[in-house]
């Protein structure tokens, strides 16, 4: 910006960086004030089975503020971590989202899961594990319904004694994921130490399936990373599909759950209401086809 106005580079350097702080205050206070007036939303995103069924839903934060508009999570999430206000929004964003979940999964037979997403902040918690033991009792969702969404880096920072409360999450059947896999630390020893259920392959490395010209190599990582999981028992998701030909080589190279923009975007809870009544009509309509219409 310093360059584009000209003049003196550097006092301009410097109102930028305190604008910026100040922005940064207003946006923390902001934040603060968020959770209490009802600003903060969770959206759903769909997961599919290969095969088209739904697997369940990714819950992601939403924050609508009256003035400054949508802040995307990419803003706001970082911020909360560092004021330690994830830890309030992180629990609400649980709560609710499990509240939710065990409301569709009671009118459903199919079983869905809500995967959602833990920071580093939580993790290192103490009572973090009661904290979710506490939002299935009083929502009613099973455990087994319910999958953690922790990042590479955040597992990898963890001493042997912090990683016990996710033993004893595990031990009750929630799900355990990797989220972003392959963008953080190489080494695998986690792998084997911790008790993990799903790896979600990085966006990064599924848009470089489709690249022009097309990479080569990124298609041999996801192939061993799938193939790493799958001799693990572990499912894989794949995270930001957007076209078919990506849906095609994923399905050719044996993924097990898809996730993205070509499926489904995020939606508030009346718009994945409204998806699950159309998977039920479809499954309504499947079991009185006619077999001469076909
Ligand atoms: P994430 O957990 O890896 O979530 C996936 C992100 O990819 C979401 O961005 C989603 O909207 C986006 N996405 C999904 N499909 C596609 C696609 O096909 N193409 C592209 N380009 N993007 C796709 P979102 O909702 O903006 O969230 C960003 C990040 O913020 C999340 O990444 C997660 O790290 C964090 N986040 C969101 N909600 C929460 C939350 O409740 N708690 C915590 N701790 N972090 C959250
Ligand atoms: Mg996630
Ligand atoms: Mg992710
Ligand atoms: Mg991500």
């Amino acid at each position: 910006r310093a360059k584009e106005r000209g003049g003196d580079r550097i006092e301009c350097f410097t109102a930028t960086l305190s604008q910026n702080s100040l922005e940064r205050q207003e946006l923390e206070q902001c934040l603060r004030d968020a959770l209490r007036n009802g600003e903060l939303q969770m959206y759903y995103q769909p997961q599919f089975f290969m095969d088209g069924r739904l697997a369940g839903a990714e819950a992601l934060l939403r924050w609508n503020h009256p003035l400054l508009g949508p802040v995307p999570p990419v803003k706001f999430i970082p911020l909360a971590e560092e004021n330690r206000l994830i830890l309030p929004i992180g629990e609400w964003a649980l709560r609710e989202s499990c509240r939710q979940m065990a409301l569709w999964q009671a009118s459903t037979p199919d079983p869905l899961l809500l995967a959602v997403n833990v920071s580093a902040l939580q993790f290192a918690h103490g009572d973090w594990d009661t904290c979710v033991v506490k939002a299935l009792e009083d929502s009613g969702l099973a455990a087994e319904r319910l999958e953690l969404e922790l990042t590479e880096s955040l597992v990898m920072r963890q001493g042997h004694e912090d990683v016990e409360p996710l033993h004893r999450l595990r031990e009750i059947g929630t799900r355990i994921a990797i989220d972003d896999f392959g963008t953080g630390y190489s080494s695998l020893g986690y792998l084997q130490r911790l008790p993990i259920t799903t790896l979600k392959l990085d966006q990064t490395f599924i848009a470089a399936l489709q690249a022009e010209p097309p990479e080569m190599s990124s298609e041999h990582i996801v192939r061993a990373v799938i193939q790493l999981a799958h001799s693990l028992k572990l499912t894989v998701v794949a995270e930001g599909v957007e076209t078919e030909g990506q849906r095609d080589m994923l399905e050719l190279l044996g993924c097990d759950c898809l996730q993205g923009f070509l499926l489904g975007r995020p939606l508030p809870a009346d718009g994945f209401e409204a998806l699950l009544e159309s998977v039920a009509t479809r499954r309504f309509l499947g079991t009185r086809r006619d077999p001469e219409a076909e």
